[in-house]
């Protein structure tokens, strides 16, 4: 990512601030500091405030990652950086100061009150980062792009490596492994590999079952690149689908088609799942969808917006989402597919590309 998409993210926050009238903002969710200074490491906080440079508060395992990956001022702090923060906010003599309420544990805001000057006041900023992460930049579209072929190339390799005998676990970790091969850093979360009946728990851990024959596969992975996510879903059939599967695919595929034809800048993120859910309710499966059509990601795997039966986010273009309905049957299983799209203004991208045919293994 390039430094000049750095300040102007910072300056677009900044910009925000007479809205809330706030002088200064700490930000201390690792994910958020990353997003507005380029820093990764896992203990920071970074101090914005509008026509300064931003400072970046880390302790001394970082000192010299830090000074390599940000251009912000770098201060490097022994102990709890909350007191440093707050002394830094008294010497500029800073009153009302912004912080990520939902992202910050008590002790931290203990130790940050403690040292402010009398008069100043610390006023929750809620998820405003958060807000501005929904929209991601041609950089960050790129960035999950690549996450995204990473991992269906190894789903791609990884499928045709299943032999009698391989078990969940194993796919699941031959899946993990192809995808550190291919460049990513990690899997964006655990991968499910999930067969028969087990197909039928939305979030199931792939055990030491062998994959029988017969049965739905049910597999749903996305990869962790340059720290961008990626996340898909397939479900496969081993050996001669039945009548039974082949009908619940099609229907499952026709819900997701519905509501990707209904992403368009400017759409209710609840309007594109209620589209999935009418496409299932034709087929009387609409009951048997026990989850959201789908979830933003970017930085991490689940971000704003929801696509959720009654949110009312509007969606815009550069939004990154997945669409994923699912149909579950308890002792018979669970069919899901799941794609990546980039919202445009006329519709979306799907940056998932691989075939949502029904496959026979
Ligand atoms: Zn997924
Ligand atoms: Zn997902």
């Amino acid at each position: 990512m390039l430094e000049t998409e750095y300040t102007l993210r910072r300056r677009a926050i900044c910009a925000g601030f007479r809205d809330h009238k706030f002088d200064a903002l700490i930000v201390s969710a690792p994910v958020n500091v990353r997003y507005l200074a380029g820093f990764t490491g896992s203990h920071a906080a970074l101090v914005l405030e509008p026509d300064r440079e931003a400072v970046l508060f880390t302790d001394p395992r970082y000192q010299i990652q830090a000074s390599q990956e940000t251009a912000c001022r770098v201060r490097v702090v022994r102990g709890p950086l909350m007191p440093a923060v707050s002394r830094h906010l008294a010497r500029r003599r800073l009153l009302h100061i912004g912080f990520e309420n939902h992202r910050i544990s008590l002790e931290e805001h203990q130790l940050l009150e403690k040292d402010l000057p009398l008069g100043a006041s610390l006023e929750a900023a809620g998820s405003l980062i958060e807000q501005r992460r929904m929209i991601k930049s041609p950089a960050e579209i790129e960035l999950i792009r690549r996450s995204m072929l990473t991992a269906s190339r190894a789903f791609q390799a990884a499928i045709r490596r299943i032999r009698p005998g391989t078990t969940e676990a194993g796919l699941a970790a031959e899946i993990d492994h192809l995808m550190r091969r291919y460049g990513a850093e990690k899997p964006a979360f655990e991968t499910i590999v999930a067969s028969g009946p087990r197909s039928a728990l939305p979030h199931a851990s792939p055990g030491p079952v062998a994959l029988g024959l017969n049965q739905l596969l049910l597999i749903d992975m996305g990869a962790c690149q340059e720290g961008y996510a990626s996340d898909m879903t397939r479900t496969l059939f081993l050996g001669r689908p039945t009548p039974r599967a082949k009908r619940m695919y099609h229907a499952v595929l026709e819900a997701q088609l519905a509501a990707i034809a209904a992403v368009r800048d400017g759409v209710a993120t609840g309007e594109v799942d209620r589209a999935a859910r009418r496409r299932l309710r034709a087929d009387g499966l609409d009951q048997a969808f026990v989850h959201s059509t789908g979830h933003g990601l970017g930085l991490e795997i689940h971000e704003a917006p929801r696509l959720g039966r009654r949110e009312k986010t509007l969606l815009r273009a550069g939004m990154v989402v997945t669409i994923e309905p699912g149909v579950y049957l308890e002792g018979f299983g669970g069919i899901r597919i799941e794609d990546t799209v980039a919202v445009t203004a006329a519709g979306c991208e799907i940056l998932t590309p691989v075939s949502k045919e029904f496959t026979a293994l």
